[in-house]
């Protein structure tokens, strides 16, 4: 029988040893004894694993062509979904893995996370809009309880490891028992990218109830029960991005409940399900609120910081839904390779079609290498947060310790998120792309589904933050943390380049060069950005002459070559990641150097751009600029 565990090496790799579960089961253990030991649980959340690869690749990707056919439809108000996406969501719920990862007494499993994200990748292998619909099931669950525990509103007694009380336990429970899901609501007709241009209000009555009024858009699964809904609840100053960001607050809102009947009573209304190019079977829905009842979570003023911890989460969640897909497309493309004949062999054996889908295979290992890095450091930030709100004493040197290890992790995990997101997602398009590509004519037809997958790709660089936001974010963390390192910066620049040229390993030479690059196009930047500045002081001088320094003002040139970075700084990443799981593990080894091997020449044509290209722009903005603001000074 077909199955997407059993037959992905790579993936199990990490299950059977490339996974320091250790710390995960130690911290899963806080909230109840659910397993004997360390091998046990293992065993089981493998066996989890084994049976959504089995149920993903029998009872989900043979139905895909019938998913991307049977559109969700707005009917009396509420959303009719497909057929066979709701016999699949009655399977899941028979199965029982909405509650994966929530502890036992929310009816969950006590998993770690990092398995809910390996069995997202399972079930986009089989359908991307299925596994998203999933998502919006146990992900909303946890995140209420993650959200419960920040605010300080769940108490927990740690001497016989039981969960006392969590805010929105009933929600949280409805969600795992799959009568329910949850939802995201960010975006607006008018603000997307730019959330400080959010315009959807929560109020404050007298009697000390919250409403929220206004109109969310492009709301995954929005038809669902709970929304985690953000709107301005401050005014914000005229045009300052900061205060439009410190006005929002973050609220649960439920759009319906039920009469004793059983019957939907809104509390929102559904204005329309979109007509996209994919992902049909997910529900893409417009809502209305209009002082609708709500609960604020955590602080006023908190909602940016809180929608921050939920996309995090969820931009890794994309990032394995991208490694789904582009399994996928492999899938169809070596079997269609194989059986195809052209010029006297099939075309699996000419040349550029097997180094197509070498590279496609190369790459889905680097995604998954990335994938899994930033979802345990995410992981294991937010337990340590955890442990350091539950097992120490206020104020204590322990609780000093397990935040600032918390801090350290969720550093790294920030590094690595957005190159997660970017990469994954833009690699699911080009794949995509290419698989209808190596399909010729039948390709370009509905008959073999390649063409479904680039439609179904398309979005994944767009929602979550698209990728151009994704490397915005990536290349301000970076130049700020040099700015503020820069000390540090200069020894790792020096390493690089020492390394890169005299170590005797020829794959740490090469490993080495591409962090060089990806080094010297900051420095680069950096000196672009701050020639004033900075005249000619050495890089380790860089701290100290930048007093005066204003991102928002300053970055324009590297926010044109932002892109151009990110994949600079991404394939450093997963090349520093396949070189230490090389050194650990031996067999590893032939996966790093067949990365490197393309990483590297790419790597010098991003720095060749990033150090040729771009001044015609900016002149041509800056020129615009000048016009419109005649008395701003222009470089
Ligand atoms: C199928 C689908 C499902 C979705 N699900 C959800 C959901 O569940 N919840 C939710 O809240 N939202 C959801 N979204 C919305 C999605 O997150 C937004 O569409 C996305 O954030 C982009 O916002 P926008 O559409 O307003 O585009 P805009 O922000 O207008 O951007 C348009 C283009 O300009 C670029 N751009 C914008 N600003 C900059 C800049 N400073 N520098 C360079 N380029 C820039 C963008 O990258 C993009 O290419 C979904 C969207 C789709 C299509």
């Amino acid at each position: 029988m077909a199955n997407f565990y059993e037959d992905n090496a790579d993936l199990r790799f990490y299950v059977e040893k490339g996974i320091d579960w250790g710390p995960l089961y130690e911290h899963t253990q806080m909230l109840g004894d659910v397993y004997e030991s360390l091998d046990e649980a293992k065993e089981t959340w493998a066996d989890t694993l084994n049976l959504i690869g089995e149920f993903s690749a029998n009872e989900i990707a043979p139905y895909a062509a019938e998913l991307d056919t049977q559109h969700n439809v707005l009917k009396d108000g509420d959303v009719v979904f497909g057929d066979r996406i709701t016999t699949i969501f009655d399977q899941l719920k028979d199965l029982g893995v909405h509650g994966l990862c929530m502890p036992e007494q929310l009816g969950g499993m006590n998993a770690p996370l990092i398995t809910y994200f390996l069995s997202a990748e399972l079930m986009a292998r089989g359908d991307v809009s299925v596994m998203t619909h999933h998502g919006f099931h146990g992900g909303m669950a946890l995140a209420m309880l993650m959200f419960s525990v920040d605010e300080g509103t769940t108490t927990v007694d740690l001497e016989n490891k039981q969960l006392v009380s969590t805010r929105f336990e009933a929600e949280a429970m409805d969600i795992v028992s799959g009568e329910a899901w949850g939802c995201m609501d960010i975006t607006e007709p008018d603000a997307g990218s730019d959330m400080a241009a959010l315009r959807a209000v929560g109020e404050l009555d007298e009697d000390g109830n919250w409403t929220v009024s206004g109109t969310k858009m492009f709301i995954t699964s929005g038809n669902g029960r709970y929304h985690f809904v953000i709107a301005r609840t401050e005014p914000e100053t005229q045009g300052d991005p900061e205060t439009g960001l410190k006005g929002l607050s973050f609220f649960l809102v439920e759009t319906y409940n039920l009469d004793e009947d059983g019957n939907k009573n809104w509390l929102a209304t559904l204005d329309k399900v979109e007509d996209k190019l994919g992902h049909h079977a997910s529900p893409t829905v417009m809502l209305t609120f209009e002082k609708t009842p709500a609960k604020l979570i955590g602080e006023r003023g908190d909602g940016f910081r809180l929608m921050l911890l939920l996309m995090n989460n969820a931009r890794i969640g994309v990032g394995f839904e991208s490694l789904g897909l582009i399994e996928n497309a492999i899938d169809l493309s070596k079997q269609y390779a194989a059986e195809r004949p052209s010029m006297g062999k099939t075309i699996d054996k000419h040349e550029m079609i097997a180094d197509y889908i070498d590279e496609m295979e190369v790459d889905a290992c680097a995604i998954r290498a990335m994938g899994v890095r930033a979802a345990y450091y995410e992981e294991l930030a937010q337990r340590l947060k955890l442990q350091a709100q539950f097992l120490a004493e206020d104020g204590s040197e322990e609780e000093a310790r397990l935040l600032k290890e918390s801090n350290k992790l969720k550093w790294k995990a920030r590094k690595v998120t957005p190159l997660l997101k970017y990469y994954s997602s833009e690699k699911a398009v080009e794949y995509g792309q290419r698989c209808v590509q190596i399909h010729g004519g039948v390709g370009y037809t509905t008959e073999y589904g390649a063409e479904k997958l680039l439609r179904d790709a398309m979005v994944l660089p767009i929602y979550e933050g698209t990728s151009q936001i994704q490397s915005l974010m990536a290349m301000k963390d970076n130049l700020l943390w040099i700015m503020g390192n820069s000390k540090t910066f200069a020894k790792q620049l020096a390493e690089a380049g020492f390394k890169s040229r005299f170590d005797r390993d020829g794959l740490t030479r090469d490993v080495y060069k591409i962090k060089l690059l990806a080094m010297r196009a900051q420095v680069h930047l950096m000196r672009w950005i701050l020639s004033e500045k900075l005249g000619n002081k050495p890089v380790s001088a860089w701290g100290s002459a930048l007093g005066d320094f204003d991102p928002k003002v300053d970055f324009s040139p590297a926010m044109l070559h932002a892109e151009h970075l990110a994949k600079l700084l991404t394939d450093a990443a997963i090349a520093s990641e396949l070189f230490r799981q090389a050194k650990k593990w031996p067999e590893r080894r032939e996966l790093c150097v067949a990365f490197v091997e393309r990483a590297l020449p790419r790597s010098r044509y991003q720095l060749d751009l990033i150090k040729t290209t771009g001044h015609r722009i900016l002149a041509q903005l800056h020129g615009e600029e000048a016009a419109a603001a005649p008395d701003r000074e222009v470089a």
